[in-house]
């Protein structure tokens, strides 16, 4: 298989999130010059020059210095042919004129913005850096540069939101100049801010249901739009859907550079070491960082083909499946769809196998059932 993605971690951020269990640090005191010349030296090893998507993510890339941001973008480009969907991904108060234009200027043409929320309170509740007016300026900033390709983000099952709350959000963002949303229910994780104040009794979580009723709101409204549902959590206008992240669900090989970053090549699944300074160390001492590497076997890899297959409208391709593995899906899950489907969890169109909307709203468990006993 031909690797034809990568992605690139900048774990920094400028605030951490009240909610956030994403692998990023504090910029403050952290060595970010250094870092970017470690993953320079780790990108410059890679055996495919010529890629169709790139994702720059984290953490926060806009968190970089204007000087730090060019360094990175013109290695990137020095180092790969990017033939198609370039992102970077964005905090509003961050993504200032000459950022998003220094992005342009180097080839990227999709930003993918953590709003969250435009409710101010919610956002404080949330630790976010960005006001409800910097959401504005943020996506006003990147259409005069010129960027085609615009995502936001948006959070549901916040403590504190109402189903109105969270449907004024999604209004707002359906008023504004952009092509993709993606939104997705919090998660209480440990080690965030959040779950200490959930342990104190200081935070109270909206029950279940309502985040159940937000869920079935959000994909009522946004087929009601001129967006159409792809994947469980992604909207897209006809042209946008997020190719890069088609290749996770596609089951797709891809790079994964940075601390902590995990990437598929030829065959292997590898994670980076972590935190910052080991990576950076590692990456001086032999130009790699991988901390950890399996090979899937046979069965991790059709497992992986459906859970990660499913999350996509479109479903699992029966006849790409058989042109995988040399077996057919129903040879393998033949029993288990049967059953979902009798339960209403899935469906079956031509070659396709399916969530049905109910299916999706618990996604989770209908994944579980593809897990094959070794
Ligand atoms: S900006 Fe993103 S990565 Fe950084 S702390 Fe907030 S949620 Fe986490």
């Amino acid at each position: 298989m031909v690797v034809k993605s990568a992605y690139i971690h900048i774990p920094f951020c400028v605030r951490i999130c009240t909610y956030c269990d994403f692998n990023k640090y504090f910029i403050q005191n952290q060595p970010v010059d250094d870092y970017i010349d470690a993953l320079i030296n780790e990108m410059s090893l890679a055996k495919t020059r010529n890629l169709e998507t790139m994702y720059v993510g984290g953490g926060t890339p806009t968190a970089l210095s204007i000087k730090q941001l060019e360094k990175l973008l013109k290695a990137i480009n020095e180092m790969f042919n990017i033939n198609g969907e370039y992102t970077f991904e964005a905090n509003p108060d961050e993504l200032t004129a000459e950022k998003v234009q220094l992005l342009k200027n180097y080839g990227v043409n999709r930003i993918s913005m953590g709003v969250q929320t435009f409710n101010p309170e919610l956002l404080k509740l949330l630790g976010r850096t960005h006001q409800t007016s910097d959401i504005y300026q943020a996506v006003d900033n990147a259409t005069t540069a010129g960027i085609e390709s615009i995502s936001l983000d948006l959070m549901y099952h916040l403590p504190k939101q109402s189903l109105e709350d969270f449907a004024d959000s999604l209004e707002m963002a359906l008023k504004m100049n952009i092509n993709h949303i993606s939104s997705y229910g919090l998660i209480l994780e440990p080690k965030t801010q959040f779950y200490n104040m959930y342990r104190k009794g200081n935070l109270k979580l909206p029950n279940e249901d309502l985040g159940a009723e937000m869920y079935q709101f959000l994909m009522s409204r946004m087929n009601a739009s001129s967006f159409h549902q792809y994947e469980i959590s992604n909207f897209a206008k006809d042209g946008f859907e997020s190719e890069h992240n088609k290749v996770y669900w596609l089951n797709e090989e891809y790079y994964g550079f940075g601390a902590g970053a995990s990437g598929y090549v030829n065959g292997e699944r590898y994670t980076n070491i972590n935190p910052v300074n080991h990576y950076i160390k590692a990456i001086k001492n032999d130009g790699k960082a991988i901390l950890t590497s399996n090979v899937p076997t046979l069965n991790e890899k059709m497992e992986e083909e459906m859970f990660l297959g499913l999350r996509m409208n479109q479903g699992v391709n029966g006849q790409r499946f058989a042109e995988k593995f040399n077996q057919s899906m129903d040879n393998i899950f033949g029993q288990t769809i049967e059953r979902l489907k009798n339960n209403g969890l899935l469906v079956e169109e031509g070659n396709f196998i399916k969530l049905t909307n109910r299916g999706k709203v618990i996604g989770n468990e209908v994944f579980e059932a593809f897990l094959l006993n070794e």
